[in-house]
């Protein structure tokens, strides 16, 4: 598996990236690979390569944007916990980065390095059973719960109320064209959602791992089936950081063989987890006039997706899977379609 991780390089490269500007624009309108041909711009030639090698004769890019400065894995170096760009003179601090095998590349923009590292798979292991997560805007950001043991878990506290003042705070500044403050807090905000979300994803491979089992999720395409939950998803903190929450999940699975499967989101917060019949939702509470089951309703909906078939990866069909009936008696019979 590749993994880029974004690492700040606290250095002064914008001559450099004006170079490499230079040398794009000019391999748009040229046919030769060589860095020869861009000797007179000045760019040091590992990095001109890279950088003819994406944009000679590419169709595709018609206006160049932010040209970075790419540097091949045989130009980068491990020297203990660091990393050594020769052709920069760069040094990179890679003591939080998981192990990897090799680099594959280094990308420099004028803030960041994105280091691009092959890190080895765990082989899977069969799961037992799978964990549902729910993913939520409001209360916890994401409600685990394991039906072979009854346990739930609740992860993360809506960063709902901090968005709420950064958003008042942006609107202010915004109004005053203080556009460089906006920039940042907009950027303290994501940086407080990121981490959050890498705690939590890292406490559900935990939770995976310890019960070895695997890992169920809704397959969102940016908001639910229903109405009422979209709305609430209006007011939120956007989809991408139940996408980013999504994201983190899925490579920590991959570095701990936990097999990470999704499944059908209509109804998770309206059926009944016990009975299988749709019931009640009010807010936080589910309540079924069916069984008379009454939960919490970020739990229930978290033992459905636990309990649900999952989705053959990319097509949104069921898989033929036993995983998700195992254990209920009343399976819904009325699949989505
Ligand atoms: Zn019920």
């Amino acid at each position: 598996m590749l993994l880029t991780f974004k690492l700040r390089h606290e250095r002064d490269f914008s001559i450099e990236l004006i170079k490499a500007r230079k040398v794009a624009e000019f391999a748009l309108t040229s046919d030769s690979y060589s860095s020869a041909v861009v000797k007179h711009i000045g760019l040091k030639s590992a990095i001109a390569c890279q950088i003819l090698k994406k944009y000679v004769r590419n169709k595709h890019i018609k206006t160049i944007h932010n040209v970075m400065l790419t540097i091949p894995g045989q130009g980068v170096k491990v020297q203990g916990m660091e990393l050594y760009i020769s052709c920069l003179k760069l040094r990179l601090d890679i003591s939080h980065l998981p192990k990897f095998e090799k680099v594959n590349q280094v990308e420099c923009d004028k803030e960041f390095a994105f280091v691009t590292v092959t890190v080895p798979d765990k082989p899977l292991y069969e799961p037992t059973w799978f964990i549902g997560i729910d993913r939520n805007t409001t209360g916890h950001v994401a409600v685990a719960a394991n039906p072979a043991t009854g346990k739930v878990w609740k992860l993360g506290s809506s960063c709902q109320h901090i968005h709420q003042k950064y958003k008042n705070a942006r609107k202010r500044l915004q109004k005053q064209g203080r556009y460089k403050e906006v920039k940042e807090i907009k950027q303290r905000e994501s940086q407080i959602v990121r981490d959050q979300n890498h705690k939590i994803a890292k406490k559900i491979i935990d939770i995976a791992v310890q019960n070895a089992c695997g890992i169920k999720m809704e397959q969102l395409d940016g908001i639910r089936n229903n109405r009422k939950q979209a709305r609430s998803f209006r007011y939120s903190l956007h989809s991408w950081s139940f996408y980013q929450l999504q994201q983190f999940i899925e490579y920590k699975a991959k570095l701990n063989g936990v097999t990470v499967a999704y499944v059908d989101p209509s109804y998770t917060s309206q059926q009944c987890s016990r009975c299988g019949l749709i019931g009640n939702r009010d807010d936080k509470v589910f309540s079924c006039s069916h069984c008379g089951h009454v939960d919490h309703a970020d739990v229930n909906a978290s033992f459905n997706i636990a309990l649900r078939p999952s989705l053959e990866e990319g097509t949104g069909r069921f898989k033929p899977d036993r995983d998700g009936l195992k254990g209920r008696i009343d399976t819904p019979q009325e699949a989505p379609a």
